[in-house]
């Protein structure tokens, strides 16, 4: 252990993210109810002594299955008028990983990429054989206009952008163990074919127990081209305090053009986020907190 881990307790941590953006005045009403409730799904699991992998997967199906954001059901509109999801999953106590890309038809992108992570064989996979492959697996799948609300249809027609927000989860449990998953729609009025950071493991979403677990959001380009999650992490590897290294790095993303924001934790509990966006959703629960947090 290191030295400046020497005096840390472990606490069980759930953090969730809405996304980053521009905000707005409806979003306390599209997104409160939405972050309570994946921040109980998740919780739930970790105080009945479930795995973060677990944790992560119940609070980001949530928040899939709610039209407020942009993931699963609620995705923004690709230019041709059709919903693209990405998603990923990291486990911290193996590495191991489960990426999603370009589903029109798997109900909840995260349950895809953890089906990935168990069945272990590949790590990532896009398109209709990704659609497929949940099939096969009996993840569960729907029609692609399922995912389309007559608000982002409306939003399309008006070459308006899009709300919402791209959804994560990061999480420590009672074993010291950290995982992190991402969802979402993508960039509004994205190109089809277009896959963005929330796919990209390293980029967008990570995990090692050494290190911690982050879950990113924003402009997906930039935040590949940085390699955010990971450089984040990165700059936690001797015992760094997320607080120090997420505001330090997150600010990077304007070198490139970018803007987003991120979540992280560390193996003891100690979280922090960043954006460079008006507005951010969060959200988070700890054992040393009487009740969850959620700020919009
Ligand atoms: N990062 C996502 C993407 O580029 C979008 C977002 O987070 O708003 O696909």
């Amino acid at each position: 252990m290191l030295r400046n881990e020497a005096k840390q307790v472990l606490r069980v941590t759930l953090m969730i993210h809405g996304g980053a953006g521009a905000g707005g005045p409806d979003l306390d009403r599209a997104q409160r109810p939405g972050c309570f409730s994946a921040l109980k799904a998740g919780w739930d699991v970790l105080l009945a002594g479930g795995s973060a992998v677990d944790a992560v997967v119940a609070s980001v199906a949530v928040l899939e299955d709610d039209p407020g954001f942009n993931a699963g059901v609620g995705s923004v509109l690709t230019s041709a008028g059709g919903v693209e999801m990405d998603a990923s999953i990291m486990d911290g106590s193996d590495l191991r990983a489960g990426a999603v890309a370009l589903l029109r038809e798997t109900r909840n992108p995260v349950r895809l990429a953890r089906a990935l992570l168990v069945d272990g064989r590949h790590v990532f996979m896009a398109g209709p054989a990704a659609d497929e492959y949940a099939r096969q697996h009996g993840v569960p799948t729907c029609a692609p206009e399922d995912f389309v609300t007559p608000q982002q249809r409306q939003r399309w027609q008006d070459a308006a952008s899009g709300a919402g927000g791209t959804v994560g989860a990061v999480a420590v449990d009672r074993n010291g163990h950290t995982a992190a998953a991402t969802s979402t729609g993508g960039m509004d009025g994205k190109q089809p074919g277009r896959i963005g950071d929330s796919a990209v493991i390293g980029a967008g979403t990570y995990a090692d127990d050494r290190l911690g677990a982050g879950s990113a959001t924003g402009t997906g380009e930039e935040i590949i081209r940085l390699n955010l999650v990971c450089a984040v992490l990165g700059s936690m590897r001797h015992g760094g305090d997320p607080a120090n290294a997420v505001p330090r790095v997150v600010p990077l993303l304007r070198s490139v053009g970018g803007t987003g924001g991120m979540i992280a934790v560390d193996r003891f509990g100690r979280f922090a986020y960043a954006h460079n966006t008006p507005h951010m959703s969060v959200g988070w629960m700890r054992t040393d907190l009487d009740a969850p947090v959620v700020v919009l």
